[in-house]
């Protein structure tokens, strides 16, 4: 896909050669709080951060990346999880002998999931997997009917995901065979705007279909004897981390972090120190946030209590501009600040018919000195939630 760091373009080789590119108030706001309030603790669980987005040695046309170039780079930014993705067709689909099978593939604490990038005619999707599978298996589908697409993918347990699904390379499948898309491809935060719109058009379809990032990045810094390539310029503007895809996991492995990824539990930041937005409800009136994101409830016709939270790193004196946004359109925006920026405010979802609320965190950005270019691509896009959605059929 293509990728616009400013004003150079940059182009990735696929099977075939392509160009790789790269408002309405309404109803019931009683509250906004902007002072500083405890985190909500939910069910037991972690945080933790990631990139589901990374193209190493095993792309052909990425420079200076060697897996444990990758992997001592997350560790150096404190992720806790990465998915090395790299192009299925660069080696016939056998991914399990290439990137799974390179020495460097292990890590004493980082956790690695399995994965590649399905690159197809039809455009591209990610394979999120907590084991090895036989990747080869859904290579050799790519070209056949969706139907039997989808029977390959059931048979082979994986979390499927719609890649840079707007552009160049978009994902050209049925929706229905992916759990999640990429809503925030590369720092480059404008190009995602139409992602964003078909991310809405499914939910208010009655999909709950997680969004989350990917840097996509293809070109690390060169060390030792590496020379400079013609894209190692890319590296300052876009790396693992931009940007982040945070997860609340059960547990601290491979198999939490798909589940988490499944079923909506995720937020995802500009750069691995950018503050990770929370976003909680309670539905029964009882004072208690039981609800998080990538949940479903039933509405009552009553008004729920929402809250946003915004943890980590926030800049002293910052003002956040948290934006609600219900059914695919803005409901309100907040201005938040402090140690822990928080809104809370209400709203009734109808009974009748689906209703899903998600939230988008906009402001000064956090520094990331590791990827110094990046904070400029960015803009002002900090951070955004998954939906917590009400009367949603959860067999659709
Ligand atoms: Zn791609
Ligand atoms: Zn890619």
């Amino acid at each position: 896909m293509q990728v616009i760091f400013k004003k150079i373009k940059v182009k990735c080789k696929t099977r075939i050669p392509i160009i790789c590119i790269a408002i309405l108030l309404n109803v019931s706001i009683v509250k906004a709080q902007q002072n500083t309030t405890k985190p909500v603790l939910l069910s037991k669980g972690f945080w933790l951060k990631g990139d589901l987005h990374v193209h190493s040695r095993h792309s052909t046309e990425s420079s200076n990346n060697s897996i444990q170039k990758i992997i001592n780079f997350s560790k150096s930014v404190k992720m806790d999880y990465v998915c090395i993705t790299d192009h299925d067709n660069h080696v016939d689909g056998d991914v399990e002998h290439h990137t799974w099978a390179d020495p460097e593939f292990k890590s004493d604490s980082l956790l690695l999931l399995y994965g590649a990038e399905w690159t197809t005619t039809r455009g591209h999707g990610n394979v999120f997997s907590d084991k090895p599978y036989h990747h080869k298996r859904l290579f050799d589908v790519r070209d056949e009917r969706d139907v039997n697409i989808g029977k390959v993918k059931k048979s082979l347990n994986i979390h499927l995901s719609a890649n840079h699904p707007s552009g160049k390379d978009n994902f050209g499948f049925s929706y229905d065979l992916v759990q999640s898309i990429e809503v925030w491809n590369s720092s480059v935060w404008p190009k995602n705007a139409n992602a964003i719109m078909i991310w809405d058009d499914m939910l208010s379809s009655g999909r709950m279909m997680t969004g989350r990032g990917g840097s996509d990045a293809h070109h690390g810094v060169p060390t030792g004897a590496e020379k400079p390539g013609a894209n190692t310029y890319q590296a300052e503007y876009n790396y693992v981390g931009t940007p982040t895809t945070w997860v609340f996991a059960k547990e601290k492995n491979l198999t939490a972090i798909v589940d988490a990824l499944t079923h909506g539990k995720v937020s995802v930041s500009s750069n691995p120190f950018a503050p990770r937005v929370e976003f909680y409800a309670d539905a029964n009136e009882d004072g208690k946030f039981e609800l998080m994101m990538g949940d479903n409830a039933i509405s009552k016709g009553k008004p729920v209590k929402f809250l946003v939270q915004l943890i980590g790193n926030t800049l002293p004196d910052a003002d956040y501009t948290i934006t609600i946004i219900k059914n695919g359109k803005k409901l309100n925006t907040y201005h938040a600040k402090g140690e822990i920026p928080t809104v809370q405010f209400e709203d009734t979802p109808e009974t009748r018919g689906r209703s899903y609320y998600r939230v988008t965190v906009e402001g000064v950005n956090t520094p990331y000195p590791q990827v110094p270019k990046s904070m400029a691509l960015s803009e002002n896009m900090v951070a955004l939630s998954n939906p917590i959605y009400f009367n949603f059929d959860p067999k659709f």
